[in-house]
């Protein structure tokens, strides 16, 4: 049986129409960036979000930088880290011109704690970047503790936790400001690049805009050196096609991860703890023989992939911050055996259950 890692067709087929009715709409209005599908967009993703104001921009990675720009960290900051996350996280960081420092994660949640983070802590540091990773959000009450007592900017990247909460309260919603990324395997994603800066902060929303769009407020007026990072009326467009979908998917991904849950007996494959409001973007499993059960999983149809085998103290890219191989034992260990099982809306009982039957017999 044929299981991929996902099926866009599965989301999109059912609203091809409408999909199809959205592009020709900017098509045929000529007017492709800045508009009203971007302003419709921010405005209705501010709401389900359940905050005051959402900026549309190019893509995750700038939504994180822009964050970090707009409250003025910058060089000779240092801002913390998960050593786990995928390396967009960091290097938002890095192209703000400060440090990622970087926080081990718990190895049960794979998410880092106040507790570890606080180990890390330095007269350089002016922020924390919890990354809300696979779906789950983070202990988000203690970082915000832990913020408010050193006076440092909490911001979530929340790049995979799209409609993911924590007691009732969504994900992006805990800090100063949160990244979105709505690259087209996101759990809400464009049809293309596309990503947007969650807050309730007026300044810190107008500085994001601001800094998005060439540092200017008024055409050929800038105030500062910005960047180009917007998001283009297409993919509003298309965007708000999907987010009506994004609760009933996010309602689809954990009945099927329920099942994985389940059925999952296997001494040798670990799952990582329960969370009741994990919005699921990634089933992980933990395999001592990782590579193995891949090829296993492999053999009999089912696609699988692996976030991520190399933790960035150990990226060539970050060779400047000085990490050697042991420096991150939880981040090693998860590099070492996480294995991503599919899951996505529309994804048959059948389907699954052959997923963990081949587990299973691991
Ligand atoms: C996808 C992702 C990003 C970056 O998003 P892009 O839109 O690809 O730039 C950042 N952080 C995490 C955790 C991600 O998964």
């Amino acid at each position: 049986m044929r299981v991929p890692y996902t099926d866009f067709g599965k989301m999109h087929d059912p609203l091809r129409g409408q999909l199809d009715a959205a592009w020709k709409r900017v098509m045929d209005r000529e007017w492709f960036i800045g508009g009203e599908e971007d302003a419709a967009f921010e405005r209705e993703f501010a709401a389900y979000c359940g905050v005051k104001y959402c900026v549309g921009v190019g893509n995750g990675l700038d939504a994180l930088r822009l964050i970090l720009l707009a409250a003025g960290i910058g060089p000779g900051d240092e801002v913390l880290v998960p050593a786990n996350t995928y390396i967009a996280s960091a290097l938002g960081i890095s192209y703000a011109g400060a440090v990622p420092v970087l926080v081990d994660p718990d190895p049960e949640t794979a998410l880092i704690t106040p507790e570890e983070a606080e180990k890390h802590l330095s007269p350089r540091t002016k922020g924390i970047m919890v990354v809300h990773l696979y779906g789950r959000v983070a202990e988000m009450e203690g970082f915000r503790r832990l913020a408010e007592a050193r006076g440092l900017f909490l911001l979530e990247d929340a790049a995979q936790a799209h409609g993911a909460v924590r007691n009732g309260r969504k994900a992006g919603t805990f800090s100063e400001a949160a990244g979105f990324s709505f690259y087209p395997g996101k759990n809400l994603g464009a049809l293309g690049d596309a990503g947007a800066v969650v807050t309730d902060d007026p300044e810190l929303a107008r500085k994001v805009r601001m800094l998005s769009n060439y540092g200017s407020e008024q055409k050929y007026h800038h105030e500062v050196q910005g960047v180009n990072s917007r998001l283009d009326e297409l993919q509003a467009a298309l965007l708000r096609v999907k987010l009506p979908c994004l609760d009933a998917w996010t309602a689809e991904r954990r009945r099927l991860a329920a099942i994985y849950e389940s059925e999952i007996r296997n001494p040798r494959i670990r799952l990582l703890k329960k969370d009741p409001g994990n919005g699921y973007h990634i089933f992980p499993v933990l395999a001592e023989d990782r590579d193995g059960l891949r090829a296993e999983l492999e053999a009999e149809g089912v696609q699988t992939l692996s976030h991520y085998p190399i933790p960035i103290h150990l990226q060539k890219a970050y060779r400047e911050l000085g990490h050697k191989r042991g420096d991150f034992p939880a981040a090693e260990m998860l590099s070492e055996t996480e294995l991503s099982l599919p899951l996505y809306p529309g994804m048959t009982e059948e389907q699954i259950l052959h997923v963990v039957s081949v587990v299973n017999r691991h």
